[in-house]
């Protein structure tokens, strides 16, 4: 749109050109003034809701961490282990299995394989028939022998305790890595499995689907010191309370929690 200025001569006349010229860059002068205080106001309503909403979000995992505490204040790993490796076998073992179920069968196994060398050596078959009931077995069999060769040759038989050497191991993910560093070794680490992320997603402290883009999400809000226990006590909640059919919100001291339902 062009803006006349008043007693601006009309664009018949000779001087037209040059005035009309003035005109627009007067127009495009207002336009422009207009526009840029649109968009610094803009920006500034954005800035202020960012702070808003960061704001929000520390107090919100202030208060989580406070209250997870508060109910749960010895969270550990459901499941039973001596070392390294027997929480490596058993972390493998629990892939669409309970912990329960897993704290059964364990002893067996390791009365069978006590060591990596031993679980090397072992056959298939028998591995299988300590373990056929737990889901997965056959899978869960092969990736506990290979993994159990690859401790005994890449690594002296010793369950390693970087991140990026557990995750090589057949059958270890970036989850049963982190259980194993968290719980075993003492390093820091979350844990994103399935109660974790859907926590995650209705506190607001992430919006995406993806177990690792949760966990690296999640590596901004909470403090490092924290990431272990974060993760028991959240997973506990997650099966507890905040349960992925129907969250007992009422049961839930998490008042500011965006997905709050009473
Ligand atoms: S308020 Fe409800 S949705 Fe939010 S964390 Fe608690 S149980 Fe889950």
């Amino acid at each position: 749109m062009i803006f006349k200025k008043p007693n601006a001569p009309d664009a018949s006349s000779n001087e037209s050109s040059d005035v009309s010229q003035n005109e627009s860059q007067y127009a495009s002068q207002d336009a422009s003034q207009d526009v840029s205080k649109d968009v610094s106001q803009d920006v500034s309503q954005d800035v202020s809701k960012a702070q808003s909403s960061d704001e929000n979000q520390r107090k919100l995992v202030e208060d989580t961490l406070k209250y997870f505490d508060s109910i749960y204040p010895e969270p550990k790993c459901g499941l039973t282990f001596q070392d390294p490796y027997e929480l490596l076998v058993a972390t493998i073992l629990s892939a669409q299995c309970t912990d329960a179920r897993v704290n059964q069968i364990t002893p067996h196994l390791f009365k069978a394989f006590p060591n990596v060398e031993s679980l090397a050596g072992a056959s298939i078959e028998a591995i299988l028939d300590l373990i056929k009931s737990c889901g997965l077995y056959r899978a869960k069999a092969k990736n506990l022998k290979l993994t159990a060769q690859k401790i005994v040759t890449e690594f002296k038989g010793k369950v390693p305790g970087k991140l990026e050497d557990l995750i090589t191991l057949p059958g270890v993910g970036r989850k049963t890595a982190n259980v194993v560093l968290g719980d075993a070794f003492g390093i820091p680490a979350l844990t994103v499995d399935t109660h974790l992320g859907r926590l995650s997603r209705r506190l607001g402290f992430s919006r995406r689907d993806d177990a690792n883009a949760v966990e690296a999400d999640l590596m901004k809000i909470i403090p490092q010191p924290l990431w272990t226990r974060f993760s028991h006590q959240a997973i506990n909640h997650g099966r507890q309370i905040c349960r992925a059919r129907k969250p007992a919100c009422i049961d839930c001291k998490l008042n500011l929690c965006p997905s709050r339902v009473i």
